[in-house]
């Protein structure tokens, strides 16, 4: 007899094993498929975790997680070649129970998260890779593994095998990834004792913050660098459009130590020690390149439906959150005995109806604006490095004439039309 389970999830990132939770704990029979050694080990993130999303799932999941530090801070640098301009915000309540975010390692918190499924009845199966959907009569019922007699079915499987998503596009819910609608994004974590990163980043002992790096971190590409502090590690990376790193003909490592050797950077990973080294796709497409989500027998999840808002650089939150509205959508199917694509879409309507697509509609203009306008990047944030230094240097010259320094800085041979243009634009696509 085949092995048939009530749901198949395929992949135990964080959207898998939230849908895997949710499905178990209301009783169904639900196995995980995950290809790496164990669930979290090819899993990257720089990585925050927010926590309003998880404890739906898991209440006060903080006071037993692995988890590094509650963020207290959030910083941003609108950084030039060697200066920055910074803003940001710290709170006391981010400091207090039940936190805002925290820092963690995917690769401890992933396995701490596929225990409590298994905790909650799943089956987890790592070193196990999906390798297609079985499909009969147009639905899929059931999944194709590396292993001997490794057929497996199921009423519903659950695809969460993020970025890549090699599943859903065979299915043909999408076609392969266009280079504008990936990042590449590189990693490296840094060791150093927990009192110098306190001293370093200013922190009261066991808080943590991140800083968001805009500007020459990507050397005027589209996309974003971080610092996250960890225990007694800090997290650094950074990422950009996989079309301009073509492009630009850039490798990925030397970005990564070009921002480590940045002066404004240097200072805080000072006589660090490298450990581990990672890297990762990330979906940047957006509301724009949502695939196909939901077919007879089948539903796609996290990453894998390209579900990150990279503006404000949420991804884990929006898989989690699409995992449980899948099972949602599972247990409603179960309900009433149905599993087509009509029954199954309830996942689509109730994720339509939450902040994931609300955010990610929000900001469907913004991806290709940031990539056909390559001045916000590398003309406006070198302006913004320019005016402030200009303006707080007093050399005798006169504020007006600086001022006019300033102002053919920012608008660097183009007309004051364009640049208003340029501040509409972003203005629209943010708002
Ligand atoms: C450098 C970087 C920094 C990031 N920082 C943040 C951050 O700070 N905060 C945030 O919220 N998000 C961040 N993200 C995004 C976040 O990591 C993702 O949005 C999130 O991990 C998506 O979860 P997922 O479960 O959909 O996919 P994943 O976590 O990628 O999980 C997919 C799983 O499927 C498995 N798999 C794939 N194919 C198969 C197969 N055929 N068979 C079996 N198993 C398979 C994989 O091994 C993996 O375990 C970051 C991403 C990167 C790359």
């Amino acid at each position: 007899m085949p092995e048939k389970f009530d749901a198949i999830v395929v992949g135990a990132g964080v959207a898998g094993l939230a849908a895997a939770y949710k499905l178990a704990k209301a009783g169904l029979s639900v196995v995980v498929i995950e290809r790496g050694d164990y669930p979290g080990a090819k899993n990257v993130m720089g990585g925050v975790l927010y926590r309003a999303m998880l404890e739906e799932l898991i209440p006060e999941f903080w006071k037993e997680a692995p988890l590094q530090r509650p963020v207290v801070e959030q910083r941003f640098w609108l950084m030039d070649e060697d200066s920055v301009v910074t803003t940001g915000y710290k709170g006391q309540s981010w400091a207090e129970e039940p936190y805002n975010c925290f820092t963690v390692f995917r690769g401890q918190f992933d396995q701490w998260f596929a225990r409590k499924c298994t905790e909650a009845g799943a089956l987890i199966i790592n070193e196990t890779t999906v390798e297609s959907c079985i499909v009969e009569n147009g639905k899929v019922v059931g999944i194709r593994t590396t292993r001997p007699d490794g057929d497996l079915y199921a009423n519903v499987v659950v695809l969460a095998d993020g970025v890549n998503s090699l599943l859903a596009k065979e299915l043909g819910f999408h076609k392969e990834w266009q280079p504008q609608q990936v990042a590449l994004a590189v990693m490296e974590v840094l060791k150093l004792p927990a009192q110098v990163i306190e001293e370093r980043f200013n922190l009261e002992s066991g808080m943590g913050t991140t800083i968001e790096i805009f500007g020459s971190g990507t050397l005027g590409m589209v996309g974003t660098s971080f610092i996250y502090t960890n225990k007694e590690h800090i997290s650094v990376g950074v990422g950009a459009l996989l079309s301009q790193m073509r492009e630009r003909q850039i490798r990925p490592y030397d970005l990564l130590e070009n921002l480590k050797n940045h002066p404004m950077v240097r200072p805080l990973v000072r006589k660090s020690e490298p450990v581990e080294y990672y890297a990762h796709l990330i979906p940047e497409g957006g509301y724009n390149a949502i695939p196909k989500m939901v077919g007879d027998g089948v539903v796609v999840v996290g990453d894998a439906a390209q579900l990150v808002n990279s503006i404000h650089r949420e991804g884990s939150n929006l898989a989690m959150t699409s995992g449980k509205l899948a099972a949602e959508a599972i247990l409603r199917a179960y309900e009433i005995g149905e599993f087509n694509e009509r029954a199954l879409s309830h996942y689509q309507e109730k994720l339509w109806d939450s902040f994931v697509i609300s955010d990610l509609k929000k900001y469907k203009d913004t991806a290709e604006l940031f990539e056909n306008r390559p001045q916000y990047f590398n003309q406006y944030i070198p302006a913004a490095n320019m005016a402030l230094r200009e303006m707080l240097t007093v050399d005798g010259t006169s504020k007006s004439d600086k001022q006019k320094l300033v102002a053919q800085k920012f608008l660097g041979g183009r007309s004051m039309y364009s640049m208003a243009k340029d501040i509409y634009r972003a203005w629209k696509a943010v708002k």
